[in-house]
C-alpha cells in the first residue's frame, strides 16, 4: 500500500528490466487489407489502401441477396408430415380449454398451421397469429395459485427523499412528487403500451395494415458473420523515449514486449494489418479536438529544440517528457489509430487492435498531460461521427487512471458516451481532480453521457471489476446500443502494476472483451493507452486480441466477494445517473429513518480530498515503484496465470440430429400438438438458410446405453411404454422410444466432443424435450430429461464438478430442478413464467425462496415473471442483475442450456415477446465462461418462425459472429420483472456475494472535503452542510458550493 502522498503523483519508476536495447522484431508475414479475401475486405482494399473517409460504407452484397431469396423459398417439403393436425375435430378443440395443461395458452384456429410455420416472413400473416396472451387462465384451480405461487408482495411504495433542514422542506417536496410521478408515469407508460399493442392487433387484424417486422433483425443477421480483426503496428513509435531518465515507465519496450509476444503466440498471422501510414489529413483531424498551438507547439519543440530545453519544457506540464521522435511517433500513433477505428467503423474489419504509443486519453484541448500529447481515442471518435460512420459511440476506458482529456472533449455530447473505471481514493490519486468523481456525469445534452466509476481504494481484484461490468456498464451500453466501442485500453489497472496497485488478472480484459462483443455488432476498437509493468501489460494486451480474433476467453476464479468501497461506488454511480438511464430504475431508494437525522446509509457522499502539484512538475522523479519482491511476486503469479491462458484458438462447434427423432408424431385423428416433428426440420432448413450448417461440425449420434446416468427410475421407459406412466399432454406411437433414445445420445454425443476436445461446445437439435420429466414421471411433452442426464454423464464420466444449467424455456423446468435439488455441483438457473402460479407446469416450486436443499443449498437460482407480458428488456435484465453474476461467482467448468425458445415472440404457449435476436444474445453473454464450453439442448418453442430463427441466431453467436441488438432495450421495463430480480437479488445474497452490490440508493447528497491539512495517515471528514438536492447534478454549483467551503475551511 502506498501512502497517500506517494501516489498522488503520477509518474513512478517502473519495473521493466531496465536499460534493454530494444529490438523491434519484424512482424511476420501477415496479410494486409488490401490484398486479403473474404466479401469484408473485398470491399475494403482500394479504400485502404489510399485512404479517404468519403467511402461507401459498403452495399449489402451478393450473398445477402442470394441468402434472403433463400429464405423466402417455399417451405413445401416441411408439409409432408403435417397430416395429423391439419384439421382439428371440433370435439377436439374443446379438449383444449381443459385446466392445467401446457395446451392452455393455445388458441386453436384455423389459421394457426400457416401462422407458427417457419416461411417467408409477412408481416400481415404474423400479427394476425398473436395468440391471446392476455386471456386469463381461469380453469386453474385457487389452490394452485396458492401452493405454489411465489409470493411477490404489490409494489410499495416509492421510498421518497426526505431532507430534515427546513429550508430545504418545499424543495424535497417538489423531488418528491417528481419522483411519483416518474414511477406513475413509467406505470402508465406500460398501460399504454399495452392499449397501443391490443388497438394495433385489432387494427391490422381489421385493416390489414402492416406492422413492424419482428423478425426484421433477425433476417439482417442472416449476413453477419464474424468478420476479420485488424491490428495496426509501427516500429517507428519505439523512438519515443525519455532521454534523460532511462527508467521512465512509458518506455518503448511496453509496446515491443507486447508486439513480440503477440507474434510468438501467432496471433498477428491470424490478423489482417492495418496501413500504418501519416494520413494526410492529420493536422485537420487533430485540430478537431487540439488547438493549432498545441500541435505547433509539439512540433517546433521536438524538431528544434535541445534536451535542455525540452526538460524545461516538460516541467510546465503534469508528468510529460518530449524528444526529437516526439512529435513524430505521436503523428504516426494517431494516425495508426484513425486508421484503425475508421476501418472497423466502415466495417471493412469486424474489430481491432492499436499497439501506438505515446497514449492519448490524458492529453487535453491545449495541454499536455500524463504522457498523452494527441488524444488518440477521441480524435478518432469524432472522426466517425463526423464522417457519419456512426451516430453512437461507446468509450470505455479501463486504464487505471481517470480519462480526463478524453472526457472533457465529449463532457456536453450524448452522441458519445464515455464511461471511466479508475483509481481515485477521493482525489488523492492522480490525476487528482475533482471532475473524475461519479457526480461528474455531463452537462447540457450530454448529461448521463459520462459515467465516472471512481475506485476509491487500491488491491481491487477481478471481482470488483466484473461487478462493475454487470451492474454499470453492460446495461448502459446495451441501453446506449452504440454503432462503435472504443475501449481505451490502459492495463496499469492490471495485478503487478506499480502505478495502479490493482489485483486485476490479465484474463479479465478477454472477458470484457467478450461481453461487449454483444454491443455495437462487434465492433470494437482497442486502443492502448497505460500499463507498465511489462509481464502482465503483454499478458493482458495478448489475451485481448485473441478474444478480438474470437479465442475463448480463460477461466475466472469464481467471484468472491466484492469490496465494500465498489459496492459504495456502484451505489453512487446508480444514484448520480437514476432517471437518466431506465436500467437503473430497477433501484429503489432508502427510506429515511425518522429518529435517525443523519442515517449513513441515507448518505450520497460526494467525497474529494484531491491537491494537484503546481509548476514546475518534476521530471525525473516521483514514480513509487514496485519492491523488488513484489515484482518477483508478481512476475510469477503472471506466469503461472499464463498455464490457464493456454486453451486453443480454433475448435468447431459440433451439432447432432437424426431424422429418426421425426418418427415421434401425435397419431391420425389426435389433437393438434405444438410439439410436432416439423420443430427439428425447420430449424435445420433455418441452419441452411443462415448458412451455419457448414460451419458447425455435424456429428453422428453414437448410441449411448444411458442407463448408469439416468436420473430416472429404474425400467422408467419401459413403464412409459406399458402406459404405466402418463401425462395427459404426451402422446406415444411406436416410434417414441427410438426417438427418446436418439435426443438423449445425440446430447450425449456433443458432450463427448466437447469433453474430449474435438469441438469448443455445440448444439443438440433433439425432441422431444426434457426439462419437465421428473423422476418417477413424465411431464409436459418431456419423456426423459435430457439436460439431466446430460448432468449426470458430465460429472459421472468426466469428473465435471461446477456444471452451470441455465434453461430460459418459458416454463420452469421442474422436472431438472427437482433432480439437483441438493446437489451442490449443479447449478440451477431458470428464467420463467408463473404467473403467480397459474401458469404452466402446476404446482411447481418455482418461487425464487426454492433455492435448494440440504448441500443443495443456494445453488438453485428461480426467476419467476409474473403479470406484464415480458420481452427483450426483462430478459436481458435478468441475464445482466442475476444470471451473470450467479454464473460468474460459480465460475462453471461446462454449461448445459435448456434451449427453449417459448418464450418468443407469437409463441402460441409462452405468450412473451422475446425477439429472436435476444435469444443470441443470451449466450453471447455466456460464452465467455467454461472457456466457451456451451453446449445447448432444444427445450421448447413452438412457433416455427421464432423457434427458427432463434435457435439459428443462438447457433450463431455460439460461433462467435455478431448479433444485432434488439430493439429498445431497457425501454419500456416491466415493473413486476424488477420487482421478481430484485427479490431474487435480494434472496441470493446470502449465497452470492455479489448480489450485495444492489443495494438501496441514497437520498441525500452531502458533500465531504478535508478541513485541516493533510497528514500522511489520517484525514478528518467533515461533513459540512447537505446541498440542494435538486442541482446536485449542476457541476458548477456543486464547484461553486465547494469553493465556498473550503474557503471557510482554511
Ligand atoms: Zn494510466
Ligand atoms: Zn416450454
Amino acid at each position: 500500500m502506498s501512502t497517500p502522498e506517494q501516489a498522488s503523483k503520477d509518474p513512478e519508476k517502473e519495473n521493466n528490466q531496465k536499460g534493454d536495447p530494444i529490438q523491434p522484431r519484424t512482424p511476420p508475414k501477415m496479410e494486409t487489407l488490401s490484398s486479403a479475401e473474404g466479401d469484408a475486405d473485398e470491399k475494403a482494399g482500394s479504400s485502404l489502401a489510399q485512404p479517404t473517409c468519403e467511402e461507401d460504407k459498403g452495399t449489402p452484397s451478393d450473398t445477402l441477396e442470394l441468402a434472403s431469396s433463400d429464405f423466402t423459398k417455399d417451405t413445401s417439403t416441411l408439409t409432408k408430415s403435417t397430416e395429423p393436425h391439419t384439421e382439428i375435430p371440433e370435439k377436439d378443440k374443446t379438449s383444449f380449454s381443459k385446466p392445467l395443461s401446457e395446451k392452455d395458452t393455445v388458441t386453436p384456429s384455423s389459421s394457426s398451421e400457416q401462422v407458427y410455420e417457419y416461411s417467408p416472413v409477412k408481416s400481415g400473416t404474423l400479427t394476425s397469429s398473436l395468440p391471446e396472451q392476455d386471456a386469463p387462465n381461469t380453469d386453474v384451480p385457487e389452490k394452485d395459485v396458492t401452493e405454489s405461487g411465489d409470493h411477490h408482495v404489490e409494489p410499495p411504495q416509492e421510498p421518497l427523499p426526505q431532507v430534515e433542514e427546513q429550508d430545504r422542506g418545499d424543495k424535497a417536496g417538489r423531488k418528491k412528487s417528481k419522483e411519483r410521478r416518474g414511477r406513475r408515469e413509467s406505470l402508465r407508460a406500460v398501460m399504454a403500451r399495452k392499449k397501443k399493442e391490443m388497438k394495433s392487433t385489432q387494427g391490422t387484424a381489421a385493416n390489414e395494415e402492416p406492422v413492424a417486422d419482428p423478425y426484421d433483425n433477425a433476417t439482417s443477421c442472416i449476413r453477419l458473420t464474424r468478420g476479420r480483426t485488424g491490428i495496426v503496428y509501427e516500429v517507428d513509435l519505439l523512438k519515443h523515449k525519455c532521454e534523460w531518465d532511462d527508467n521512465h515507465p512509458e518506455c518503448p519496450k511496453r509496446l515491443s514486449s507486447i508486439v513480440d509476444k503477440c507474434i510468438d503466440k501467432g496471433l498477428f498471422s491470424q490478423c489482417l494489418q492495418i496501413p500504418n501510414f501519416l494520413r494526410p489529413d492529420l493536422y485537420e483531424k487533430i485540430l478537431t479536438k487540439h488547438s493549432a498551438e498545441h500541435y505547433e507547439k509539439l512540433k517546433t519543440l521536438c524538431q528544434s529544440a535541445n534536451l535542455t530545453t525540452m526538460e524545461h519544457v516538460a516541467s510546465e506540464y503534469d508528468s510529460v517528457y518530449f524528444n526529437n521522435h516526439t512529435f513524430d511517433a505521436a503523428c504516426r500513433a494517431l494516425s495508426s489509430v484513425l486508421n484503425l477505428v475508421l476501418a472497423v467503423a466502415k466495417q471493412d474489419i469486424m474489430n481491432g487492435m492499436a499497439f501506438v504509443r505515446p497514449p492519448g486519453h490524458h492529453a487535453m484541448y491545449d495541454e499536455f498531460n500524463g504522457y498523452c500529447f494527441f488524444n488518440n481515442v477521441a480524435i478518432a471518435a469524432e472522426a466517425c461521427i463526423k464522417d457519419n460512420l456512426a451516430k453512437r459511440i461507446l468509450i470505455v476506458d479501463i486504464d487505471v487512471h481517470h480519462g480526463q482529456g478524453t472526457q472533457q472533449m465529449f463532457y456536453d455530447r450524448k452522441d458519445v458516451l464515455y464511461f471511466s473505471v479508475h483509481r481515485y481514493e477521493h482525489g488523492y490519486f492522480w490525476p487528482n481532480l475533482a471532475e473524475s468523481n461519479f457526480n461528474y456525469i455531463g452537462k447540457g445534452e450530454g448529461v448521463g453521457y459520462n459515467i465516472n466509476v471512481p475506485l476509491n481504494v487500491t488491491g481491487l481484484r477481478d471481482d470488483d471489476y466484473l461487478a462493475v461490468v454487470f451492474y454499470l456498464l453492460l446495461p448502459v451500453a446495451y441501453e446506449f446500443n452504440p454503432d462503435l466501442v472504443i475501449i481505451s485500453a490502459g492495463y496499469d489497472s492490471c495485478m503487478g502494476d506499480g502505478k495502479g496497485k490493482m489485483l486485476v488478472t490479465p484474463g479479465f480484459y478477454s472477458h470484457l472483451v467478450s461481453l461487449l462483443h454483444g454491443v455495437a455488432k462487434g465492433q470494437i476498437a482497442v486502443v492502448l493507452e497505460g500499463g507498465y509493468f511489462i509481464p502482465t501489460l503483454s499478458e493482458a494486451a495478448c489475451l485481448t486480441l485473441k478474444t478480438l480474433i474470437g479465442g475463448p476467453c480463460p477461466l475466472l476464479d469464481p467471484i468472491r466477494n466484492i469490496h465494500p468501497s465498489v459496492i459504495e461506488t456502484i451505489r453512487h454511480v446508480r444514484r448520480a445517473l437514476y432517471g437518466k438511464w431506465n436500467c437503473f430504475d430497477i433501484c429503489e431508494f432508502v427510506v429515511p429513518k425518522q429518529n435517525v437525522p443523519d442515517d449513513e446509509e441515507d448518505m450520497y457522499k460526494i467525497q474529494y480530498f484531491g491537491k494537484q502539484e503546481g509548476t514546475p512538475y518534476a521530471t525525473r522523479t516521483g514514480y513509487p515503484e514496485n519492491t523488488v519482491p513484489e515484482t518477483y511476486y508478481f512476475a510469477r503469479i503472471n506466469k503461472a496465470l499464463q498455464e490457464k491462458y493456454r486453451a486453443s484458438v480454433s475448435l468447431p462447434y459440433a451439432c447432432v440430429y437424426d431424422e429418426k427423432m421425426l418418427a415421434h408424431t401425435p397419431q391420425r385423428g389426435d389433437i393438434e400438438r405444438p410439439e410436432r416433428p416439423e420443430r427439428l426440420t425447420s430449424i435445420m432448413k433455418g441452419f441452411t438458410d443462415y448458412g451455419i450448417d457448414k460451419r458447425l461440425l455435424r456429428t453422428k449420434i453414437t448410441k449411448h446405453d444411458w442407463s448408469v446416468y439416468s436420473p430416472h427410475i429404474p425400467n422408467y421407459l419401459e413403464a412409459i411404454n406399458m402406459g404405466l406412466l402418463q401425462s395427459k399432454d404426451l402422446y406415444i406411437n411406436e416410434h417414441t422410444r427410438d426417438s427418446v433414445n436418439t435426443a438423449v445420445s445425440g446430447l450425449l454425443t456433443v458432450i463427448d466432443n466437447v469433453m474430449n476436445a474435438t469441438c469448443r461446445g455445440g448444439v443438440a437439435v433433439i425432441r422431444p424435450p426434457g426439462h419437465h420429466a421428473e423422476h418417477r414421471k413424465p411431464g409436459g411433452f418431456c419423456f426423459v430429461n435430457n439436460v439431466a442426464v446430460g448432468a449426470n454423464y458430465l460429472n459421472i464420466k468426466y469428473n465435471m464438478r461446477r456444471i452451470l444449467i441455465v434453461d430460459f424455456d418459458v416454463h420452469h423446468g421442474n422436472g431438472t430442478q427437482n433432480m439437483f435439488y441438493t446437489d451442490p455441483h449443479v447449478l440451477y438457473i431458470s428464467i420463467h413464467k408463473d404467473d403467480k402460479g397459474k401458469f404452466f407446469p402446476p404446482k411447481s416450486p418455482r418461487s425464487y425462496k426454492h433455492d435448494g436443499f440440504g448441500a443443495g443449498k443456494g445453488f438453485n437460482i428461480n426467476i419467476p415473471f409474473n403479470r406484464d407480458k415480458m420481452g427483450d428488456t426483462e430478459y436481458i435484465a435478468a441475464f445482466q442483475h442475476v444470471v451473470l453474476p450467479a454464473a460468474y461467482s460459480f465460475a462453471p467448468q461446462v454449461i448445459l442450456i435448456s434451449a427453449g425458445f417459448d418464450a418468443g415472440i407469437n409463441d402460441p404457449l409462452g405468450g412473451y415477446e422475446v425477439h429472436p435476436e435476444t435469444f443470441g444474445h443470451f449466450i453471447m453473454m455466456l460464452r465467455p465462461l467454461a472457456e466457451g464450453r456451451l453446449i445447448l439442448a432444444l427445450e421448447g418453442g413452438y412457433n416455427l418462425t421464432t423457434t427458427t430463427h432463434a435457435m439459428a441466431l443462438s447457433t450463431k453467436a455460439l460461433l462467435g459472429d455478431p448479433i444485432i441488438m434488439p430493439k429498445n432495450i431497457y425501454k419500456n421495463f416491466s415493473y413486476h420483472a424488477m420487482l421478481s430480480i430484485r427479490d431474487v437479488m435480494e434472496h441470493f445474497k446470502q449465497y452470492f456475494e455479489v448480489f450485495k452490490v444492489h443495494k438501496k440508493l441514497p437520498n441525500k447528497p452531502v458533500i465531504i472535503r478535508r478541513i485541516q491539512k493533510f497528514t500522511a495517515d489520517t484525514y478528518a471528514r467533515v461533513l459540512f452542510k447537505v446541498l440542494d438536492p435538486d442541482r446536485i447534478d449542476d457541476n458548477d454549483y456543486v464547484e461553486t458550493e465547494m469553493s465556498i467551503l473550503n474557503a471557510l475551511a482554511c
